[in-house]
């Protein structure tokens, strides 16, 4: 334990760590584990999407020409398998176009232009605050502020965020107007919201009329391990509680089949539904339904995308228990740093010591090691104890995911001991 060396062992520690670093310097390294993305080797998975829907394929199953205007909810074949998968009624999910981060936009925007449904007057003109469980997403907290949002961090663990504190701050002040939410393997700590979260989440009391939940299921199917879990069925949760139109939900295919040529959900009660579209349909004629074609296709059926999910898991499983296993080698015994060990989505979390998270992205950029700035995880980019670093081990390749973990830990080590020599080995 790094807490318990003197200041001569600190020194002499320093001094090797050092000069391991500037040899993982001097190899003139260029990694990057700065963005939750699929390798190649993922997205040749849906290369059968290229060849789709084939030539002279155009209808969907009620004979409709999907070549032309229209059906602003999306095909009936891709909402029915999707409704399956995300455990909801599939006529309360409508298919969009490529991104659930322009749905989350979009339903934003309407929101603050023309209010939600139950609302007193548009946010626009009032003050708007949301809560932001942290670590959280950084693109949420990139939109909110760019809306002018007012921005407050509420806790997280490993069963969703803190509901006792989330009650409390949504309970006295009506501008409390939202409550970001990745409820399965939260970017970046992977916590799993317990269906007991859920249920306190859509039944607390809120000065707000109009208070949303942004519920991002992004992670719903992206499983780690054999354990598939199922969903909450968080819209049927919100009705029974009294507040069927708490719950904006979002999901996509990004990380199922193309990133960047994927389909986008979103889910939310009748009246929340009609109200979306009713501004939607002012924004367009209707969504990509070709593509959306493409995914039915492609699919076949709900089974069809979970067999594609265990592809992928097949692909990606290993770089995160390489992870877990270089991070144990090198920096189990020294108490300097903890880490999550997910058990699906797209990132592993790492505390390091406090206030030295800054230096060890620093160390590691001069490394050639490319990290996610210390901080993005936090509102307005403010980690108050300067400790969260998120990993994001999917993109490179596995030997690539080791080598970056390795010069990362050494870059740990130094950092937590470069600050215990300047606090005299008090409090790093
Ligand atoms: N939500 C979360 C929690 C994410 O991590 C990501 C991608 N990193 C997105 C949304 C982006 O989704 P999309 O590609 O559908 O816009």
């Amino acid at each position: 334990m790094l807490s318990e060396l003197s200041r001569d062992q600190l020194t002499e520690l320093h001094g090797s760590l050092r000069a391991g670093y500037d040899e993982l310097r001097g190899r003139g390294l260029s990694l990057d584990l700065t963005r939750g993305k699929p390798s190649a080797q993922q997205l040749d998975l849906s290369n059968g999407l290229l060849e789709l829907p084939g030539p002279g394929v155009y209808r969907d199953a009620a004979g409709t020409d999907l070549r032309n205007y229209g059906g602003l909810t999306g095909l009936p074949e891709l909402r029915a398998i999707f409704g399956e998968l995300l455990n909801l009624d599939p006529g309360l999910l409508v298919a969009a176009n490529n991104s659930s981060l322009a749905v989350m936009h979009d339903s934003l925007v309407f929101s603050l232009l023309h209010g939600p449904v139950g609302a007193e007057r548009p946010w626009k003109d009032q003050p708007v605050t949301f809560l932001c469980p942290t670590p959280g997403y950084d693109r949420h907290f990139a939109l909110t502020d760019s809306l002018g949002i007012r921005m407050v961090p509420v806790g997280i663990g490993p069963d969703g965020p803190d509901v006792d504190e989330i009650a409390r701050l949504v309970a006295d002040d009506p501008s409390v107007k939202g409550l970001w939410a990745v409820p399965t393997y939260a970017n970046p700590t992977g916590a799993v919201y317990t269906p007991e979260v859920v249920r306190a989440l859509v039944s607390m009391p809120t000065a707000a009329p109009d208070f949303r939940i942004l519920w991002d299921n992004a992670y719903a199917l992206h499983h780690l391990t054999d354990r598939e879990i199922t969903p909450v069925d968080v819209l049927g949760l919100a009705a029974e509680a009294g507040h069927p139109d708490r719950v904006f939900g979002y999901a996509s295919t990004s990380k199922i089949t193309f990133a960047g040529g994927g389909v986008a959900f979103f889910a939310a009660s009748k009246a929340n539904l009609d109200w979306y579209l009713a501004h939607l349909g002012k924004r367009t004629i209707g969504p990509d339904k070709i593509n959306q074609l493409r995914h039915v296709l492609f699919f076949g059926d709900a089974e069809g995308v979970r067999s594609l999910m265990r592809r992928h898991r097949g692909l990606i499983a290993e770089k995160f228990a390489v992870v877990d296993r270089v991070l144990s080698e090198r920096l189990g015994e020294h108490g300097v740093a903890h880490w999550t060990e997910p058990e699906g989505g797209y990132f592993i979390s790492l505390d390091v010591a406090d206030h030295t998270a800054t230096r060890v992205v620093a160390l590691c950029k001069e490394a050639g090691i490319a990290m996610t700035p210390a901080g993005s995880a936090f509102p307005y980019g403010r980690d108050p104890r300067d400790r969260n670093i998120r990993i994001a081990p999917t993109f490179p390749p596995l030997d690539q995911v080791a080598a970056a973990i390795d010069g990362l830990a050494t870059c740990v080590l130094l950092a937590a001991v470069e600050a215990r020599l300047a606090g005299d080995g008090q409090d790093a």
